[in-house]
């Protein structure tokens, strides 16, 4: 039996065990995380990936969980509609959960005895026809493929390709899940407030919750019902009904894209080699698909090293390609002059419905199943 280890058990790293396993192979997870623990924020699957969990007899499980999202609404900071597009998708619906949510659905999905716990990678090495891998509390293993899925942070990254730590785009991000709903929100829309420098933005997460998200040009500081002073009010309302504790915070990332992303018997997948800001919601569905792809690659090519090299050449376009979408939607979304605030805003309300939709539709109807 090929033996192929995945390090990483976060959404890329669940995702390419379940996909792997569907082609008839038997991978291990190898996690550092002594649990996968509870991650408190929200997440959104576009039908992209949505297609991928479909395929992988796991939509009906989401689709429970999840708030679905028929429609995006952009708003000023007072509320006033700028402009809307419905993304209705009957087959592959566009929907947000709990990310711990998400992660117990995948999680339980695999057999148990194939997830390694408190095994944090420390080095990796090709032996011949061999992947050798070493972990921090002392075993290691030997592998005929070795699947780096360790994040935004990849060690085996960093000892592949030695190259600069993730670019900072110039804003924070904070992300809180509030119990209530309010009646102010359109249900089963995700919405998007822009004001100078900052962003708002909210939408369904499931079981009677509201996640949002929140973005400013500043770093240092954590009083957000400041930051967003006299905006809209549901965007305070929400705020307020978060447990200020369970607020998440971080700086937008990403990396210019590279077309150098494996060698030999190991490649990466998801955000150790793509990472990508998070302004169209896409770095975790990307990463499935990366899931998605390299396991049909495994399954037409067999399991050798032309099927790596084949799953990156056919997939360094299409996350560039989103990557570079997303870090110039959050640059423009950041602008502060109020010429350019003024230019966005016209721009975005002459978008006629159809415009969206196909623009839109670039990026949801990826097929990685294909
Ligand atoms: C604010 C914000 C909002 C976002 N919203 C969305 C969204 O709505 N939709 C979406 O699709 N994406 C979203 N993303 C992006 C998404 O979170 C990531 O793209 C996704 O988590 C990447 O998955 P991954 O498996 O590649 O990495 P991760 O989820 O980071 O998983 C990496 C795993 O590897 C483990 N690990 C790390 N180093 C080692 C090691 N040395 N040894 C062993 N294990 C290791 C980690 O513990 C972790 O479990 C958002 C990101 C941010 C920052």
């Amino acid at each position: 039996m090929v033996r192929i280890a995945i390090v990483g058990g976060g959404i890329g790293g669940l995702t390419v065990a379940l996909a792997l396993r569907q082609c008839g192979f038997e991978p291990e997870v190898f996690e550092q995380a002594p649990a996968l623990l509870d991650v408190g924020a929200a997440i959104a699957i576009w039908p992209n990936a949505m297609r991928v969990l479909d395929r992988l007899n796991l939509a009906d499980k989401i689709l429970e969980q999840a708030g679905v999202m028929d429609e995006i609404r952009w708003l000023d900071q007072h509320g006033r509609l700028i402009n809307r597009v419905s993304i209705k998708d009957r087959r592959y619906p566009a929907v947000a959960l709990h990310r711990a949510d998400l992660q117990h659905t995948l999680l339980t999905a695999l057999p148990q005895s194939s997830i390694h716990l408190d095994s944090e990678l420390v080095q990796h090495e090709q032996r011949g026809e061999k992947m050798i891998a070493k972990f921090a509390n002392g075993d290691s293993i030997e592998s005929d493929f070795l699947i780096g899925a360790d994040g935004i942070h990849s060690r085996i990254r960093s000892q592949f390709l030695n190259d600069h730590d993730p670019v900072y785009r110039g804003y924070t991000v904070w992300r809180g899940i509030s119990p209530t709903i309010l009646s102010a929100i359109p249900s089963g829309a995700a919405v998007e407030l822009h004001g100078r420098g900052q962003r708002f933005g909210l939408g369904p997460v499931g079981k009677g919750r509201l996640g949002w998200w929140a973005t400013a040009n500043v770093t240092n500081t954590n009083d957000l019902l400041r930051v967003f002073d006299g905006w809209y009010r549901p965007v305070l309302q929400l705020i307020e009904a978060t447990p200020s504790s369970s607020i998440l915070k971080t700086g937008a990332f990403d990396r210019p894209a590279t077309r150098t992303w494996g060698r030999g018997r190991m490649t990466l997948l998801g955000d150790a080699i793509h990472p990508t800001t998070p302004n169209l919601g896409q770095g975790g569905c990307l990463a499935m698909e990366d899931a998605m792809v390299l396991a049909r690659c495994f399954e037409s090519n067999g399991a050798n090293e032309e099927a790596l090299r084949r799953y990156e050449r056919a997939r360094h376009k299409r996350t560039s390609a989103v990557s570079f979408y997303s870090r110039h939607y959050g640059n423009i979304g950041q602008w502060e002059n109020v010429w350019a605030r003024g230019l966005r805003r016209t721009a975005l309300a002459l978008v006629p419905e159809s415009l969206a939709q196909r623009l839109m539709q670039i990026v949801f109807k990826y097929d990685a199943t294909n």
